[in-house]
C-alpha cells in the first residue's frame, strides 16, 4: 500500500506553472531542492552533456570526481573563509562498537542517533574543479599554453529553496584552465563566445551579466563588490523564473593567481599560475530547456532537437 504523500512531498515553487514544470520533471524526495529525476528530463541531461562534449577544445584531460572529496583539499582551497554555511561534512559514527550499538539503540527508543556522529575527512564536493588544481600540481610547472580540463562532479550546497532552478544536489560539468595570465583571460574569453553560440543552438533567451559569488556574511559584500568591480565572474542567464531575475546556468570564472598560490602552481615562465573555469549547471541548463520549450520535447523546434541530436 502506498503511504499518503506528505506536505513536503509536494513541490512548493510560487509560480504555479513552475510547479506543473516540476511534475513533469522530477519525483519528490520529501526535501527542498533534491529530487529523484523522470527519464525525459535524464534523457536531455545526457543530450545537453553530449552537446557539452561536442565544443571541447583540443588537448583537454578528462576527469571525473565522485560526488564526495577531500575535507583538506577544500579547506586549503579557501572554500569555508567563503562560503561556509553552504558547505555539507559528511559524517559517520564512530568509535567502539559499544558506541555504535548505543547510537543506533537511542534511535530505536525514540532518541536522537544522531548525537553520536563524527565529522569524516570528506565534504560534499561544491564545485567540479575544486579536485583539480591540486592534481595537477603535483605534475610540477606547466607546459606553455598551459593545460586544459573537462571535469564533472555531482554537486552539493546546503541552499533549500523551493523553486525549480535551485537545488542542494545538482550536477556540474567545467572546463578549466590553468596556466599564464594570458593564457587564462584568452580561455575565458573565447569560451564567453562560445557559450553564446551554444545558447543560441539551444534556443535559450539568454544575457551575458557581470556576476558575483554569494560570499558569506558582511565580509562578503565587500569581496562580491571586488569581483565584481574586477569583471572576475560572468553568468549566462536564461529567463527560466521570470525575466527579471533570470538563472545563472553557466558562469566565466578568472580566479587569478588564487588556486596557484594556493597549491603552488607555476606557469612556464616560473610566474604564479592563473587559473580559470566555465561551469555548466547541467540541472539548470535543463529544467532552462524545458521551461522555454515546453516539456514535451517531441515538440521543439526542429533546430534545437537537431543540436540535440534527437
Ligand atoms: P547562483 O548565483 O544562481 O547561486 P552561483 O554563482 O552560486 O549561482 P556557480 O558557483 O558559478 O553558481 O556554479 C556554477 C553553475 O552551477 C551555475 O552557473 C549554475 O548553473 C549551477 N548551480 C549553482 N548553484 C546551483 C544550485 N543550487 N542548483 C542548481 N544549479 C546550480
Ligand atoms: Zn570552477
Ligand atoms: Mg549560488
Amino acid at each position: 500500500m502506498n503511504a499518503p504523500l506528505r506536505l513536503d512531498e509536494t513541490f512548493n515553487e510560487v509560480d504555479d506553472r513552475l510547479v506543473g514544470l516540476m511534475e513533469a520533471l522530477f519525483h519528490p524526495t520529501g526535501v527542498a531542492g533534491v529530487y529523484g529525476r523522470r527519464g525525459a528530463y535524464e534523457d536531455v541531461v545526457e543530450r545537453l552533456a553530449a552537446f557539452i562534449s561536442g565544443h571541447r577544445e583540443e588537448d583537454t584531460e578528462v576527469m571525473r570526481f565522485p560526488p564526495v572529496m577531500s575535507r583538506r583539499t577544500l579547506e586549503r582551497s579557501g572554500y569555508l573563509k567563503s562560503f561556509p554555511n553552504l558547505l555539507g561534512c559528511m559524517c559517520a559514527l564512530g568509535g567502539t562498537e559499544r558506541d555504535i550499538r548505543s547510537a543506533v539503540s537511542r534511535f530505536e527508543t525514540g532518541g536522537d542517533w544522531t548525537e553520536g556522529l563524527e565529522a569524516g575527512d570528506l565534504v560534499l564536493t561544491p564545485a567540479a574543479c575544486y579536485p583539480v588544481y591540486p592534481i595537477a600540481a603535483r605534475r610540477g610547472a606547466l607546459p606553455a599554453g598551459g593545460l586544459r580540463f573537462d571535469v564533472a562532479s555531482d554537486c552539493f550546497r546546503r541552499e533549500p529553496s523551493p523553486h525549480a532552478d535551485r537545488f542542494q544536489s545538482f550536477r556540474m560539468r567545467e572546463y578549466v584552465c590553468i596556466g599564464s595570465p594570458a593564457d587564462v583571460a584568452a580561455f575565458r574569453e573565447r569560451w564567453i563566445v562560445k557559450a553564446r553560440g551554444m545558447a543560441e543552438r539551444l534556443g535559450l533567451p539568454y544575457q551575458v551579466e557581470v556576476a558575483n559569488d554569494p560570499f558569506f556574511g558582511k565580509v562578503g559584500l565587500m569581496m562580491a563588490e571586488m569581483q565584481r568591480h574586477d569583471a572576475l565572474k560572468f553568468e549566462l542567464v536564461v529567463p527560466v523564473r521570470t525575466p527579471e531575475k533570470p538563472t545563472a546556468c553557466m558562469s566565466f570564472n578568472n580566479h587569478k593567481d588564487h588556486f596557484g598560490e594556493v597549491w603552488g602552481l607555476r606557469d612556464a615562465t616560473g610566474g604564479v599560475a592563473h587559473t580559470g573555469c566555465v561551469a555548466f549547471g547541467m540541472d539548470r541548463l535543463a529544467v532552462a530547456m524545458f521551461a522555454i520549450h515546453g516539456t514535451d520535447t517531441a515538440g521543439w523546434p526542429t533546430a534545437v532537437r537537431d543540436a540535440l541530436r534527437f
